[in-house]
């Protein structure tokens, strides 16, 4: 763990994992309740002086640490690998996003601004100040186990907040690269701050119980979120929540199959389906399903998976066997209920790949309403296509989900593609676009996909309170 400037030890330690072949990387510190709370005392005693420092300074340190991880690109991508399974190219692409963070924010810090507001009386002034919230407390998933941090860290870091940060069981590797990185950059001590552990319930509680934490941020699942934030509300402490996601992937009447089909496998197959923004159900005009369907099935029973060290790999291995079973879960259910198997649906477990949790990218036709995967977040390289006979049945069909994090359409018509974007309930829209993202884009979602905004001009604004001083000049 790191705490205060310093990396410590804790009385037991847990093992990382290789998910393409099960074996140990490594052993990290298993913290708890009381490495939380000496991390986040650790954090406390920093923030004052952090807090004053100038956003020059911040952005100094910022830039710096930017310029460390670009030059640790190739090490951190292939520990990424390792630890969480995505291909190589994806890594390098995820260490370069998980840069940008700090390199935008390093910008961000010195364009915090107040204002000047006219008052009713004459005689009477309004100035806003925008000031750090103070301590924040971080929690992020293994999915994408640099950019998650990044994306807290950077803007927090750049408001003049301190941070705890406790990162996934499965992926503590890379969050302590991350946390070298901060070090080696030169960040006081107590400014970040990193317990790594097995159980995340002792260090969550400390984490919402502590009143010296002002500032909860959080990305995983909803039901994680949900019970982070009701424990936060007992100190009304501010919360992030990135949760968990359904989107929705519509080819409108006028799309072009083919095209949409090329997309749709990306974004399907992006770390091999761990998205919150992967597409969970594609909506499909029920004449364009034939052609969808043939080229999304040749494509995606074209995908190599293995080990995401071999270049010629395109899908990497689920993270663990509850996931792999969870995937399987959703399929058997759907075919019970009479959805067709284009390609894939089963675990793959040739050429040493049962050591890994790997399965075979899916595509299933004919899904339904009454099916698991219409309603459950999948977290799987499964693309189930539904058939619909009305453009009336887009928006009612699309936004029949409590989730609300990404959405694409697929149209060349722009009335068409702007009452979608209009009309869907989804925080994210991509409009023949399968990467709507990019750290200068505020990234989010609404309803049960959570509060709040990351990365943009949004990104900063959630470690930021706004003070109001009225002066009276009689
Ligand atoms: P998760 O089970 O909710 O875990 C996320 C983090 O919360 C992990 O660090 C986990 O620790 C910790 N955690 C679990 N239970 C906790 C508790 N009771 N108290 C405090 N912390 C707790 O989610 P996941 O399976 O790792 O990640 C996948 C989910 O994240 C998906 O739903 C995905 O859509 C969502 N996600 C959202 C975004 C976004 O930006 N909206 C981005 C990426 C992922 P352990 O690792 O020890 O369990
Ligand atoms: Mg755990």
């Amino acid at each position: 763990m790191y705490i205060n400037g310093a990396w410590v030890d804790a009385r037991k330690s847990f093992a990382s994992h290789n998910p393409a072949n099960g074996e140990v990387l490594g052993h990290v510190p298993d913290g708890n309740e009381i490495d939380a709370r000496l991390a986040i005392a650790a954090a406390a005693k920093a923030s004052p002086e952090w807090a004053a420092s100038t956003a020059y300074l911040r952005s100094n340190l910022l830039h710096r640490a930017w310029q460390i991880m670009m030059e640790r690109k190739e090490e951190l991508a292939r520990l990424m690998t390792e630890e969480q399974g995505k291909p190589l190219k994806a890594s390098r692409n995820e260490v370069v996003y998980g840069a940008d963070f700090l390199q935008w924010f390093s910008e961000e810090a010195k364009r915090v601004y107040g204002a000047v507001i006219p008052a009713p009386r004459a005689e009477q002034r309004f100035i806003t100040l925008r000031q750090p919230v103070g301590v924040v407390a971080a929690i992020t998933p293994w999915n994408y186990p640099i950019s998650m941090l990044t994306r807290k860290m950077a803007p927090a870091l750049a408001a003049g907040c301190t941070i705890v940060l406790k990162p996934a069981e499965a992926t503590p590797l890379c969050a302590m690269a991350v946390f070298k990185v901060f070090h080696d950059a030169g960040f006081p001590p107590g400014v970040v701050n990193l317990v790594t552990a097995s159980d995340p319930v002792p260090v969550g509680q400390e984490m919402t119980a502590n009143p010296l934490v002002r500032k909860i941020t959080f990305t995983g699942s909803t039901r994680v979120g949900k019970m982070i934030a009701a424990s936060a509300a007992a100190q009304v402490k501010r919360v992030s929540m990135e949760l968990g996601g359904h989107a929705p992937f519509i080819l409108c009447p006028d799309a072009d199959p083919v095209h949409a089909a090329k997309g749709a496998v990306l974004i399907k197959g992006l770390n091999t389906g761990q998205a919150c923004i992967s597409p969970n159900r594609f909506l499909v005009h029920r004449p364009l399903v034939p052609a969808f369907v043939t080229e999304l099935t040749a494509r995606t029973a074209k995908l190599k998976a293995g080990s995401g060290l071999d270049e010629s790999v395109s899908v990497g291995p689920l993270i663990n066997s509850m996931a792999l079973d969870k995937v399987h879960r959703q399929v058997e259910d759907a075919l019970s209920k009479g959805a067709k198997l284009e390609c894939g649906g089963h675990r793959l477990t040739e050429h040493g790949l049962d050591k890994g949790c790997f399965y075979a990218p899916t595509v299933l036709s004919g899904v339904t309403r009454d099916m698991l995967i219409w309603h459950e977040e999948t977290f799987g390289p499964i693309a189930p296509v539904i058939a619909y006979d009305d453009e009336a049945e887009i928006l009612p069909l699309a936004n029949d989900t409590a989730y609300g994090l990404a959405a694409y359409v697929y149209t060349p018509t722009l009335a068409r593609a702007m009452r979608l974007f209009e009309g869907l309930h989804f925080g994210i829209i991509g409009i023949n676009d399968i990467n709507p993202t990019a750290v200068a884009a505020p990234f989010g979602g609404m309803q049960e996909s959570g509060l709040g905004r990351e990365g943009g001009a949004e990104g900063i604004s959630e470690y930021l309170e706004t003070k109001l001083g009225g002066f009276s000049l009689v």
